[in-house]
């Protein structure tokens, strides 16, 4: 049998607290939602294996602990990331509005070396909830906002009803393969 190549790569969480971060890990790695409102999972992140063109891939996934409330994550967390999964609420503005933010905080803490082609995705999750009546940001102005950021990519998601997650995190995983 031909040894497979082994790879690893660090996924961190970044987003609004409330915006379903811990929720999205929990079902991609687990197949578990829980509408118990949880800060942390009590360890810094969590791991899972996939194989992307005969290549076994470990995605270690860091979600924060709550101290996102405080835009205080520290180095360790964003120390050799690979990707960043950027997530916002698409029914809450301020979660939206907070995406500059978490990108440009996540550019200066994590300093990667060619940061216009860095691998960024954008997650609009709780795309469920009312049955997307009670949505505020729209697909559109998603996209718009991908668009400046050097063409983000955009992926709409329920942790809850399990949308789109396994999509992207497979999506995010190969783009920072093909960007060693
Ligand atoms: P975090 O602070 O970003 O980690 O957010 P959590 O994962 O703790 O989620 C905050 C709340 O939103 C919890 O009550 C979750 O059950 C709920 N939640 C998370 N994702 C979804 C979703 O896709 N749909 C719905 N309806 N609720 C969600
Ligand atoms: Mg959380």
């Amino acid at each position: 049998m031909a040894t497979r190549r082994r790879t690893l790569l660090k996924i961190v969480l970044l987003g609004d607290s409330g915006v379903g971060k811990t929720s999205l890990m929990n079902q991609y790695i687990n197949n578990k939602f829980s509408q118990l409102y949880k800060t942390t999972i009590g360890a810094d992140f969590l791991t899972k294996e996939i194989v992307i063109d005969d290549r076994i891939v470990t995605l270690q996934i860091w979600d924060t602990a709550g101290q996102e409330r405080f835009q205080s994550l520290g180095v360790a967390f964003y120390r050799g990331a690979d990707c960043c999964v950027l997530v916002y609420d698409v029914n809450v503005n301020k979660s939206f509005d907070s995406l500059d933010n978490w990108h440009d905080d996540f550019l200066k803490q994590a300093s990667p070396s060619d940061p216009d082609n860095f691998p960024f995705i954008l997650l609009g999750n709780k795309i469920d909830v009312d049955s997307g009546n009670s949505r505020v940001i729209s697909d559109k102005k998603a996209k718009e906002w991908c668009q400046s950021k050097d063409d983000i990519s955009y992926f709409e998601t329920s942790a809850k009803e399990d949308i789109n997650i396994d999509a992207a995190f497979l999506f995010i995983a190969k783009r920072a393969l093909t960007h060693e």
